[in-house]
């Protein structure tokens, strides 16, 4: 089986890191929960979308390392990988952030994959196998071409459009439950990486 993830939210949580983030440059306090949306929705309310803008070139760029992965999202990639299926990250993402400084965010994600995707020294995705696009379309067009036969996805915008394949199942990854009411036969919702493993086989 080809099993295709997303990165951004999929595999990596930035929840965390947001949070401690924000509280580092004294934005947010205890008060704001550890949660990346809780951030975003705090500083926009207060008037400072230019500062979450510039947090975020930041958090994806400068302090990419230490992010964490969902809970037990390596451990069952590791286990896909040993099964023998191929996969795949098909991600997008801008190369480098709108506002402050140009860090280059393909290459802060290629390294966190370098570093946490890996297995005694051996890489759990080829790099080859590993595709950062610009943009959605193009991201979509790459799980096309890619022959996958599985993706998973936080954003049900890309599971969506209409230019996804049919033949691939989708899973739509809701650690937050935002999407419950989403009763869609063509998209599975999963709300961790164990029932996403779970429902694969
Ligand atoms: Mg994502």
């Amino acid at each position: 089986m080809h099993i295709g993830f997303d990165f951004d939210n999929t595999i990596v949580s930035y929840d965390a890191l947001f949070h401690k983030i924000a509280k580092e440059q004294a934005l947010v306090d205890d008060s704001i929960s550890v949660n990346k949306l809780a951030v975003r929705d705090y500083l926009r309310a207060t008037d400072r979308e230019d500062l979450w803008t510039k947090m975020q070139g930041y958090v994806y760029g400068a302090r990419m390392q230490e992010a964490q992965a969902y809970p037990n999202a390596l451990e069952v990639i590791k286990k896909l990988k040993n099964a023998g299926h191929t996969l795949s990250i098909i991600s997008h993402k801008t190369r480098h952030p709108y506002l402050g400084k140009p860090y280059d965010l393909h290459a802060a994600a290629r390294k966190w994959i370098e570093h946490y995707l890996c297995d005694q020294g051996v890489a759990l995705i080829a790099e080859e196998d590993i595709y950062f696009e610009i943009t959605k379309e193009d991201k979509i067009a790459r799980i096309a071409k890619s022959n996958c036969d599985v993706f998973i996805d936080d954003l049900p915008e890309i599971l969506l459009t209409l230019q996804f394949p049919t033949k691939i199942r989708r899973f739509l990854f809701d650690p937050d439950q935002h999407h419950v009411n989403l009763n869609l036969p063509t998209i599975k919702l999963v709300s961790s990486w164990a029932m996403f493993e779970n429902l694969l086989t």
